[in-house]
């Protein structure tokens, strides 16, 4: 324990617990609010934190990327690592993508009579593995090796937890991106 200095005194060195708690200065230069938030400082520094005010963490938050840095491939190496990966409740739907494929069909010999929008598009051919990944990465046209993996940084980057403070969505978000990633990845390299 440190010596107590004699100009401030035994108060200054030991405050009590409630002020001690209270005594964490946010750590964003010139902020005098109280850090009660932490953030890791970097990816390799996981242990190692600043402390932010609610304000400050969260812009922390939206600005820290994770994969700085880093290649598609390594992308993918440490997110298998992570243990939001390997949870058993690997959602197989589509969740967090609303967006439906409407379909027209230019039927002048009423061949499809009185079908409804809603019959027709339930006899078109469901969506292939590829295709369903296509939609989740926003994509329109089958991407190059490389224009998948471009595609699939700008993506993880958005939608990493540690981004969206944690939040659930994000999070199912995030893994349906990786899932329609190794989806295509393996039939473009197939
Ligand atoms: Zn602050």
């Amino acid at each position: 324990m440190r010596a107590t200095n004699t100009k401030t005194g035994w108060r200054a060195a030991f405050p009590p617990a409630a002020e001690r708690k209270a005594a964490r200065q946010c750590d964003h230069p010139g902020c005098a609010h109280e850090g009660e938030f932490r953030a890791p400082q970097a990816r390799d520094r996981l242990n190692d934190y600043y402390w932010f005010c609610l304000g400050h963490v969260r812009e922390y938050n939206a600005a820290w990327n994770y994969y700085a840095g880093m290649s598609a491939d390594e992308i993918e190496v440490e997110v298998r690592h992570d243990t939001t990966w390997q949870r058993p409740t690997w959602p197989l739907g589509m969740k967090g993508c609303t967006r439906r494929f409407t379909f027209t069909v230019n039927d002048p010999f009423e061949v499809f009579g009185t079908e409804s929008a809603e019959e027709q598009r339930q006899r078109v051919r469901p969506l292939t593995p590829e295709e369903e990944a296509m939609k989740v990465l926003e994509l329109v046209e089958t991407p190059t090796l490389k224009g998948l993996k471009a595609r699939y940084k700008e993506l993880v980057k958005r939608h990493h937890p540690d981004a969206n403070n944690g939040d659930k969505a994000a999070e199912e978000r995030f893994k349906t991106i990786n899932q329609a990633y190794n989806t295509l990845k393996a039939s473009l390299i197939a």
